[in-house]
């Protein structure tokens, strides 16, 4: 009898190939490299498979659609400790159940809505662990702060008692060749370096997605964020980000 596995045990088997692949090509240890799976528009029961095969750490866009996979994942054997990571835009009045059921956020670009986050981040939790988002390209329709002003941001974030500053993260704007890629990516490692050249001790450069996760790696990506290729293309009708 030959063995099938389930396809979704694969697509991540060939995705960490992929990130082993391009840590040796770029002289990155593989052990520095943490795997979001993103799966934002897909049900719990690929949650469910994906967390079967091993994956830990996994990225949701939307508040109520993540929490109703929460709330039917809790109770499966074997899938307590997953690590919930909010990766979307967020409301002002979202900001409470987000700081209540994720262990990370990704998008904070506002100093208004880390200091909700920090203020109904429950005693009884970890400091919430946070990501800067950077609108790298200044796309004007895009989340993200400026990098003109994300050193007061930092500092701002960093001050706050129940928020752990971690890095940052953004979604560049789309480029098919690899080397404009790369370049592109390591702006935000640059931005990066900066902020610990004032002393923010971060450790998280949260870049690269399905298309361009080589490149996020050889410019310094701790952190990719995988949907596509993990999950299967998502509904051309879903909200897009
Ligand atoms: C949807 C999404 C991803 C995953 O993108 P893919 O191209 O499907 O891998 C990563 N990061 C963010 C912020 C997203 O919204």
């Amino acid at each position: 009898m030959t063995l099938v596995l389930p396809s979704i045990a694969e697509r991540l088997k060939s995705v960490q190939a992929r990130i082993n692949a391009a840590c040796r090509e770029h002289g990155r240890d593989s052990a520095e490299l943490c795997l979001l799976a993103v799966s934002k528009t897909k049900p719990a029961a690929l949650v469910a498979e994906a967390a079967r095969a091993g994956q830990r750490h996994f990225g949701e866009n939307y508040l109520q659609e993540a929490l109703a996979k929460q709330v039917e994942l809790a109770n499966e054997p074997g899938l307590e400790s997953l690590h919930w990571h909010f990766i979307g835009p967020i409301q002002s009045n979202k900001s409470r159940a987000i700081a209540e059921n994720f262990s990370w956020v990704h998008s904070v670009d506002r100093v208004k809505i880390a200091e909700r986050l920090s203020a109904a981040r429950p005693a009884k939790l970890e400091p919430l662990n946070i990501c800067l988002q950077v609108n790298l390209d200044a796309e004007p329709s895009k989340s993200g702060v400026a990098l003109n002003q994300l050193v007061e941001l930092a500092q701002a974030v960093a001050a706050l008692p129940r928020l752990k500053l971690r890095g940052l993260m953004a979604i560049p704007a789309p480029q098919q060749a690899f080397e404009q890629q790369r370049q592109s990516l390591a702006r935000l490692s640059q931005a990066q370096r900066q902020l610990q050249a004032e002393g923010l001790a971060l450790d998280t450069l949260s870049m690269g997605m399905s298309a361009d996760l080589e490149a996020a790696i050889a410019a310094g990506s701790t952190m990719v964020r995988v949907g596509t290729d993990i999950f299967g293309p998502r509904q051309a009708n879903a909200p897009a980000h």
